[in-house]
């Protein structure tokens, strides 16, 4: 008997299938294909998942199925079924999960058979990699420190390679799902386990995919793929265009082309025989997507492998704490990669900035080695992860800080405006403060624009060049920058993390993390691991080759673990400590947790929203494990003119799991919106 009605998803929030009837003498389409049948008003691109023989809509509301956009299955069932794990992972509808999996623009028009209509509820496409706001995060836009320099080079794999290769090719022969925790610090040769190990799946005759934090490094991965496999690549992210994508999706599909490099969207790709998923920098938070359904790449990509019994290798010389834990439990093997073959390690040097003088950018010491740099033409990075010339204008006697009147976060000084760095907003600094009148407001705090203005100041001779999306933001000005650095050379570069990327600099030498402690003041459980990331980091970048380098760290907590461990790189030593206190408070990876943020215009109201919803869950019988925190202000307590007021859910197993589940249909009133990020990366 022919099944009855057909399953079909949209990209809406509404966690439901909806029912098509089979217009007579029309033959299933399988599951995964891709339809255009009336929604609403109108008609709108779906996906059918299934069929039941029974429904519960009212016959004359029932519509036909009309349009098969293509016979072939746009998804797989392998596919389908890991849209719906993402769909109870990260608590949004299956629509929104199965419409992610496809190239975003594909529900505009797939393969060119539906006239582009606009579509209301059609997914937002978020470009991936950097957040094009400028949160004060160590996950602004993270190169890595390595690629590049190691790969063009023929190699011998040491021995450490040789034995952590053969047991990864051990595995991808044996068509068993294993896991790798492929550990190494920046020029290890961690590029050059993975490119081994694609050729490996590729003479089984698999795929593979390799993933990167940050679209621009696909740049720096794709020349050395291509020499090495050349007319096997395709690149795949959401800068990649939709008719680049449909082309590759067929020659994806066909196995024609068996290597995907790309960022988190690649995670997705529809390869053929999938082997190999690489996820290089691993710990970087920009693999977990902004916007619903709000995955993680690299948990997607552990999931999907699972399923076809294809290995991974996690690549990190800081890994995530989850990953750590896990391979020290023995769920990942882990493979550590302990010498640096480019040069010997850097010497780290910790200063004080309390012995400094009030209110330095630059201590004594980090002075004087930037001006032996100088003589000795040899060339620095100074980091500060954060933008802007003063980053607060605060009154000296009532504390007043001059903030976004819609976001709520001090407003930033650029040249002579302040402005925000949520929204477009930009005032002038008063005259006096509007609180208590009192006139002569501080400035204070440090951004690029301070630190290079410092630096114009101190070495008026030399040749800088500030590197942070202000000055590259713009399409082609990258590009121009690093032109500029390679024909003209230069001596400092100032920049947020990003000048760790798309640039090659050899004759660095010394690496200057100018604020330290502008990550570890985050609300966020994860603030010491973020600083700890970012000082190791930034500290790979110094002395490669054959000069051993210097890094400068100037902080005012030289006690705090992130930075004590930093300057042995004692990667070990901080995880081990910093496991001990997640354990205890019971923070991630030990149990699980969900950001649930409750916004509208009215704080009261959302507040109230908060608590009602508090007593509600409090109600089920998983409450019992499950903790539910709050209600209190999130990490950007305004954002756009919406007061935002969080719940952290903590907890494990399948409680936690039923508890997102539940929470995923809970609908506030008045207007109040909630946004349930499941694994939080950051809190914010
Ligand atoms: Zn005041
Ligand atoms: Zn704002």
């Amino acid at each position: 008997m022919s099944p009855s009605f057909a399953e079909v998803v949209f990209p809406v929030p509404m966690d439901k299938v909806f029912h098509y009837t089979l217009p007579a003498g029309m033959s299933p389409p399988p599951p995964g294909t891709l339809v255009s049948v009336p929604f609403g008003p109108r008609k709108k691109p779906g996906v059918v998942v299934g069929y039941s023989e029974t429904s519960s809509a009212p016959a004359d509301r029932l519509k036909p199925l009309e349009t098969v956009l293509d016979p072939q299955p746009i998804l797989s069932p392998e596919m389908l079924d890991l849209a719906r794990w993402m769909s109870r992972r990260y608590a949004c509808s299956l629509g929104e999960a199965v419409f992610s999996l496809l190239p975003s623009g594909t529900k505009a028009g797939h393969r060119g058979k539906v006239k582009k209509s606009p579509s209301p509820s059609s997914l937002p496409s978020p470009s991936e990699g950097r957040r094009d706001n400028d949160i004060p995060s160590p996950s602004e836009g993270e190169g890595q420190g390595e690629g590049k320099t190691e790969g063009r080079r023929e190699f011998t794999l040491t021995p450490d390679q040789k034995s952590a290769l053969e047991n990864i090719e051990g595995a991808i022969a044996a068509r068993k799902h294993s896991v790798f925790l492929l550990w190494g610090v920046a020029a290890a040769g961690k590029m050059e386990i993975y490119m081994n190990a694609i050729r490996k799946v590729l003479s089984e005759g698999g795929s593979a995919i390799y993933l990167v934090p940050e679209i621009s490094l696909t740049a720096q991965v794709l020349p050395d793929l291509e020499s090495r496999f050349p007319g096997q690549c395709v690149v795949w992210h959401s800068g990649v265009s939709l008719s680049a994508k449909k082309a590759a999706w067929g020659a994806l599909g066909s196995g024609e082309k068996r290597i995907v490099l790309g960022a988190r969207s690649a995670v997705f790709a529809p390869v053929k025989d999938l082997r190999l998923v690489v996820v290089d920098e691993e710990h970087d938070s920009l693999y977990k997507e902004d916007s619903k359904p709000r995955a993680h790449a690299r948990d997607v990509a552990l999931e999907r492998a699972r399923r076809v019994e294809a290995c991974v290798i996690l690549g990190s010389a800081t890994p995530s704490l989850e990953s750590y834990k896990a391979a020290r439990e023995g769920r990942y093997q882990m493979v550590e990669l302990p010498e640096r073959i480019l040069g010997p390690v850097p010497r780290i040097r910790i200063i004080d900035m309390k012995r400094e003088k009030k209110d330095a950018v630059l201590s004594r010491s980090l002075k004087t080695a930037l001006g032996e740099r100088l003589k000795k033409r040899e060339q620095s990075i100074l980091f500060i992860n954060r933008r802007g010339f003063y980053t607060y204008c605060r009154c000296p006697k009532c504390g007043w800080v001059l903030r976004c009147p819609s976001c709520g976060v001090p407003a930033v000084m650029h040249k002579k405006v302040m402005r925000c760095h949520y929204c477009i907003f930009r005032t002038t600094p008063p005259e006096a403060c509007p609180q208590c009148k009192q006139k002569g407001l501080w400035m204070g705090g440090m951004g690029t624009e301070r630190v290079f203005s410092e630096i114009e100041k101190e070495f008026p001779w030399t040749k800088a060049v500030r590197w942070d999306t202000d000055t590259a933001g713009k399409k082609g000005a990258h590009a121009q920058i690093l032109e500029t650095v390679k024909t003209q050379g230069v001596d400092i570069l100032v920049g947020t993390k990003m000048v760790s990327q798309g640039l090659d600099l050899p004759g660095v030498t010394l690496v200057g993390i100018v604020d330290a402690d502008v990550a570890l003041h985050r609300p966020d459980f994860r603030a010491g691991e973020r600083t700890f990331q970012l000082l190791v980091q930034a500290s790979g970048r110094s002395g490669r080759r054959d000069v051993q380098g210097d890094v400068i760290i100037q902080t005012r907590q030289p006690d705090h673990p992130a930075i004590r461990f930093a300057e042995t790189m004692d990667y070990r030593g901080f995880a081990e400590e910093e496991l001990l206190n997640r354990k205890e408070l019971g923070y991630p990876p030990y149990g699980r947790m969900a950001q649930l943020i409750f916004s509208g215009k009215k704080e009261a109201v959302v507040e109230t929203e908060a608590q009602e919803f508090l007593v509600w869950v409090g109600s089920f019988p998983f409450s019992k494990t499950v903790a539910a925190l709050g209600p209190a202000p999130a990490a950007h307590a305004r954002r756009a003119g919406k007061a935002r007021v969080q719940i952290l859910l903590k907890g494990d197993g399948e409680d936690f799991t039923q508890a997102v589940a539940v929470v995923k249909s809970y609908r506030p009133k008045h207007g109040v919106k909630l946004l349930i990020d499941v694994d939080p990366e950051e809190l914010r």
